[in-house]
This record gives structure tokens, sequence and C-alpha cells, in this order.
């Protein structure tokens, strides 16, 4: 790449990758526990996607009863650590809460979470559940991210043997591979995942479907499969310059960051990130946190249609991200290596099918912002190709269709969830699909038990 930014020293790296959200210490547990009330039919279980019973598992800390805490946790939730750290909070539990209405902060359910499951990874992770004596019955599970994870832990608790294949060289998914530093560390991830091979849960990394194992050989060594695969592919821009070295996809240069290799991930001086969802935050933000001089944001539509969540956005304002609204781009100039980016105005129409006002180009308002990276992060799509190869598997407005109740797909054998059933969401939608195809699953295999 030319025009980096010059590189950081070893101590600024860790300055700026510092984990934004420190842990409690005992003493601001216990009273951050002291404040919650409790809440009979509590709100903010009922926002988290895997219901975990937040009052009781925020009493256990209140009494110092941490290992009690941390299996009402994981009784509902594999994949916590994670969740704890990377979930949008303001928006599920936390936003819930019934402080909000009252006008006061909201009791710091993220946190205590994580300080209860803190607690169990420290203390060498006690033995909480007794798995069902062995069905007889294998689950094969393709994809070791929250999805598969979780289905696999279940799995393994109902008496199946779970084997997880993966391709990345480190399981966890994009909880390993897919968070800035500053939220969550590689090995936090790595924690999840030898709590779920505690269980009996194998996994096989480096291991590709399709490259290294057929499909049809997992379907012949196991009774059911689930598809944990994520979004593949990520979406191109479709405009001139798009292959240009200098031009990068986000998910890629995120997995570089989370390595923690600081000195093996370059950076322009002048980057732009297209596109405004939560990965083009990350994105942003990691860029200018590497060193990256000027960096900005550029989406088609205002603020007020940006997907990124609103402390998303707000944490890039505060590292100095600027927005480029109204705007998109359209080619990428660059004789051998991106120099510069042509844009257009736009204003916006009438709302879409997904009720989206469209973005329309403002005629002859081209203009070029000089950049040496761009970073696209227009989203994904599954992996077609891929999945053409499961016989009569059903896919629908560019997601794996299952059925709400079992997750199991069109194909009897196939079950599914995560972000090739829902376009991509969050990581704890991940995990409880996850759980809820186990138990899909062995109802399915075992009927009248
Ligand atoms: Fe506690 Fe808030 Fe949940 Fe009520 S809504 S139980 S106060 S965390």
């Amino acid at each position: 790449m030319k025009n980096l930014a010059p590189k950081l020293t070893a101590d600024q790296y860790e300055k700026n990758f510092a984990e934004l959200h420190p842990p409690f210490t005992p003493n601001s547990a216990t009273a951050e526990a002291n404040r919650c009330l409790y809440c009979y039919d509590s709100p903010c279980m009922k926002a988290c996607p895997t219901h975990i019973d937040i009052s009781t598992f925020i009493k256990k800390i209140a009494t110092g009863n941490l290992k009690g805490s941390a299996k009402t946790i994981l009784n509902s939730n594999w994949i916590a650590l994670t969740c704890a750290k990377a979930c949008p909070v303001d928006v599920l539990c936390e936003g819930a809460c019934v402080y909000n209405a009252r006008g006061e902060d909201p009791i710091q359910i993220g946190r205590l979470q994580r300080y209860a499951i803190d607690w169990y990874f420290e203390h060498g992770m006690p033995p909480l559940f007794t798995t069902k004596p062995k069905n007889g019955k294998s689950v094969g599970i393709i994809g070791a991210g929250a999805a598969g994870l979780a289905c696999a832990a279940e799995a393994a608790l109902l008496g199946f043997d779970a084997m997880i294949y993966d391709a990345n060289p480190k399981p966890g998914g994009l909880s390993t591979w897919g968070i800035a530093p500053y939220k969550m560390m590689q090995e936090d991830a790595l924690k999840e995942v030898k709590l779920i091979q505690s269980l009996g849960v194998k996994i096989q990394s480096g291991v590709r479907v399709g490259r290294d194992i057929s499909i049809q050989e997992i379907e012949q060594k196991h009774d059911a499969v689930f598809l944990g695969v994520g979004l593949g592919t990520s979406s191109r821009l479709h405009i001139p310059g798009e292959n240009l070295p200098g031009v990068v996809d986000a998910l890629d240069f995120i997995e570089k960051v989370t390595t923690r290799n600081w000195q093996s991930v370059d950076v322009g001086k002048r980057v732009a990130v297209i596109g405004a969802g939560n990965t083009a935050i990350d994105a942003v933000t990691e860029a200018r946190r590497l060193g990256a001089e000027q960096v900005m944001i550029i989406y088609r539509r205002t603020r007020d249609e940006m997907p990124a969540y609103d402390f998303e956005f707000e944490l890039a304002k505060s590292d100095g991200v600027q927005f480029q609204f109204l705007t998109a781009p359209s080619r990428i100039l660059g004789s051998d290596h991106v120099e510069a980016i042509e844009c257009i105005h736009m204003t916006l129409g009438e709302p879409d099918e997904e009720g989206r006002r469209r973005a329309i180009p403002v005629p002859y308002s081209e203009f070029r912002i000089p950049v040496d990276m761009v970073i696209k992060s227009v989203g994904q799509k599954i992996e077609e190709t891929f999945l053409s190869q499961i016989p009569n598997l059903k896919t629908q407005n560019g997601i794996v269709w299952v059925n709400q109740e079992t997750l199991q797909t069109s194909n009897p054998k196939y079950f599914a969830g995560g972000d090739c059933i829902n376009g991509g969401r969050e990581v704890v939608n991940a995990a409880a699909d996850g759980k809820k195809a186990a138990h899909g699953i062995f109802e399915i295999l075992f009927p009248l038990q």
C-alpha cells in the first residue's frame, strides 16, 4: 500500500486499543447489583434474545454467589462473555431496564454479566451442568461461530456426539475474528470455546467444507447437520476502480486487527470507509486508532437512516471520524493504487420496499476526495455456491429458510441458525438460535421423548 500512516509505538497501539469498558471491582459490582430492583416479570429479561434470568443472576452477585450467577447466565446463553462485551446492551437489556423510565442510568447488566463470567473462567470453569447419557446420535455442525458453538454445547448436554467443522485456524467465528479489540480480545472468545469443548464437543479447525471434506461425507457421518455458516461473500460496490490496490474489505481489515499484530496491519494516511453499519464504524475507528490521519465514512443517506447504533456513532465521532452523508461513491481513481474517490451528492426520495427512503443521485454533483485507502463495508451475502451443494435447501430473500419452531431447513436433515437465517443480526441472536436448533434436532430425532 502507498502513502501509509506512520507506525506507532507498541505502547501507543496498546493504549489506543485498550478496553473501552474496564471490568467492575468486587465492591463496584456489589454496589451496582444492589441497585437492581429485581423486577417481577422483568423487561430486561424479555429484551434479551436468550432470555437470561437477569434479575436472578444479579441477585446472586449481590449475595456473593458468583458460581450460581454464572450458572444462571450460562443456562440461557453459552456465548455469555462475548455478549457481555459486544452486545448492543443500550438497545437490548439495558435499554429495557425500568430505571430508564425514571430518568436514571439503567443497571449495567453487560458489565455485571462480564463480572460473573470472568469469575467463572478465572476459577477454572467449575462444572455447572450434568450432561444426559449418550443418546447414540451425532450432530455435525458447520461453523464454529456463536450459533455453531451454542448448538454444539446444547447438543452435548442433550446426549449427542457433537463435531464442529470450521474453516478458520482458530474457532469462535466473529467473536474471534470480527470484534474490535477495544471491545473484546481473541483470548476471551477462546475461553468460551474451551468451555464448550469441556462438555465433550469436538472441533476440527482449518477444515473447509467443500474443500477438505465434502458435504456428503458430513451428511453420512451424522444424524443431523447444523449450518452455522454466517454470511460469506462481501457485497461489491460495482464501481470502476474497485479492484485497485488499496481497496480492502472491512471484515478482512478487522480480522487482521483482531490478531493484535499491530506492525503487520497497514493503514493509509487518508482512509474512506464506504457504508455506515456497525462493521463500517469498527473499521473506521480501528483505522484511526492505527494511526490514520484523516478518516471518514461515506454514506448515501443521512444520520437518521444510518444502520449503526447511536453508541457506535458517538464512539466514531469522539475518535475524530468525519461523516460524509448523502454521498455515494461513483469511481475509485488511481493508476496503480488508490489516489482519490469520486463521489456524487444524493438526495432522499420516497421510501423503498423496506421502508427506507430511496437515495437518488443529484445530477452533475460529482466531486473528488483524495484518499490512500478505501475500506468497503456494504454488507455480506450468504454463500450460495456452498449452500447449493445441499439438496433441496431452500433460500428466500437471500437467507436460508427455516421452520421457526425447530430451525429445521427444507432439507429435513439440516438445521440452521445465526446470520445465515437472519441476514446478519447480533451475536446474541446466533447464540439463541444455536440452542434452539439443538432442541429442534432432539425433538425431530426423538419425537416421543
Ligand atoms: Fe434490575 Fe433493571 Fe432488570 Fe429491573 S429492569 S430487574 S432494575 S436490571
